[in-house]
């Protein structure tokens, strides 16, 4: 039986993470849930599920949704409820399924008291990877991964020497705006936006695969899972979404992972691993696809690009400051107060402002955090 707590309950990665664990309940046990603002789903979810502790994004709603919960569930909230519930439960495992940097006190808390990471949210390795990654190191804390790229060079990596591997290949499907002119994207909108080709996401991923910040952030993801050099790492155009990723190694062989796209997989494998099991997702039949294709990346179609790589590469409190912009102007545009290519320019006067300090601690990734956060709310 495997001891579970998510975070970010109610979101993409949160429900296809309690659907795979619904199609096999017998093996799972809900230790701790926490949402936003959803109340109605997440009342639906604690019911179904019947966690001992159950957080929601404020006390506010705290107070909404209390007089509605089962006896003997726990109830906090906020910052430290998210905390509470990646941390303060007997889950051996946590999801974390939070969106942006928000998530990161909860991730290290949960950590720190050893548990296994089912890692979803890029944004806390991008914030403050090298903290992360080295105390899962000294805990012996696995960190595995849910996002599709990083799950298929995870099992490309499976029993390989590390020192073997000469290219991480990640593959990106180009978001809803692939086939579109840079003079064809001054007008779009958020509704365009959404749509993306292959993948159903929540908002803020989706206008990041738009960007291609979303891209941009799992080359920073890969470089501090798989501990390797940004130069070591690539992005392939390809639009099907039927290779997931792939590694390269030293005697020139190409180990790929493939499959329909569907999140289910990798969040199964993430809560079986090393284990595989049979999963509802369709299986992929490659004479049907008939035939894949490949792009070379573009750096100046998707200068959002370009620019994590950079970010990558100075380090320090750059990819901290490169996220939070991110997280203010995606947010900005949602809410429909700038056009699409702001976000853009946002997120490149942020970063030439910005002067990095290198191996921060969190009271500097916090502060730099939040002088981005301010940067590009004015902007
Ligand atoms: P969603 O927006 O769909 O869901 C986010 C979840 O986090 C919701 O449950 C939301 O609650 C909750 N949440 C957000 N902010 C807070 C907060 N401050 N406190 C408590 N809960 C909060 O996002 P996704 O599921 O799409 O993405 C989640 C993470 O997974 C992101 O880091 C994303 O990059 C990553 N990811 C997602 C993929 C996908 O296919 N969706 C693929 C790969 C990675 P509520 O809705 O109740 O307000
Ligand atoms: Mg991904």
């Amino acid at each position: 039986m495997k001891k579970l707590a998510v975070i970010g309950s109610t979101g993409s990665i949160g429900t296809q993470t309690l659907d795979v664990v619904s199609a096999r309940p017998e093996h799972f046990q809900i230790e701790g849930l926490a949402a936003g603002s959803n109340l109605k789903l997440f009342l639906e979810q604690v019911k179904q599920f019947k966690p001992k502790i159950a957080s929601v994004g404020s006390k506010a709603l705290a107070d909404e949704i209390k007089p509605f919960l089962p006896a003997g569930v726990q109830l906090c909230y906020g910052p430290e409820g998210l905390v509470e519930v990646a941390a303060g439960t007997d889950a051996d495992t946590v999801i974390t399924a939070v969106m942006g940097s928000a998530g990161l006190p909860a991730t290290l808390a949960a950590i720190a008291e050893g548990k296994t990471i089912g890692l979803a949210n890029k944004e806390t390795l991008v914030t403050a990877g090298h903290i992360v990654t080295s105390l899962a190191k000294e805990k012996g804390v696995p960190l595995l991964p849910i996002d599709s790229e990083h799950s298929a060079v995870f099992q490309c990596l499976n029993g390989e020497n590390r020192s073997d591997v000469a290219q991480i290949t990640l593959t990106a499907s180009g978001g809803s705006f692939r086939d579109l002119t840079r003079e064809q994207l001054a007008d779009v909108t958020v509704e365009d936006a959404l749509k993306h080709p292959n993948w159903l996401m929540g908002a803020k991923i989706t206008i990041d695969s738009a960007t291609m910040v979303n891209k941009g952030l799992e080359v920073i993801e890969a470089h501090w899972l798989f501990d390797v050099p940004y130069e070591q790492i690539g992005v392939l155009l390809h639009p099907e979404s039927i290779i997931h990723s792939y590694v390269e190694f030293q005697d020139s062989s190409i180990i790929a992972q493939l499959g329909n796209p569907d999140m289910r997989v990798p969040i199964q494998y993430a809560l079986t691993y090393p284990d595989r099991w049979t999963s509802p997702s369709r299986r992929l039949s490659l004479a049907e696809v008939g035939s894949l294709h490949f792009q070379e990346m573009d750096f100046v179609r998707f200068p959002c690009l370009r620019l994590a790589f950079e970010c990558g590469k100075i380090g320090g409190t750059a990819t901290c400051v490169f996220n939070a912009a991110n997280e203010v102007a995606v947010a900005r545009f949602l809410s429909r107060e700038i056009p699409f290519l702001k976000i853009e320019s946002i997120l490149e006067e942020t970063v030439s402002r910005h002067v990095p300090v290198m191996n921060p601690d969190l009271d500097e990734i916090r502060e730099a955090d939040s002088w981005a956060r301010d940067m590009a709310a004015r902007l």
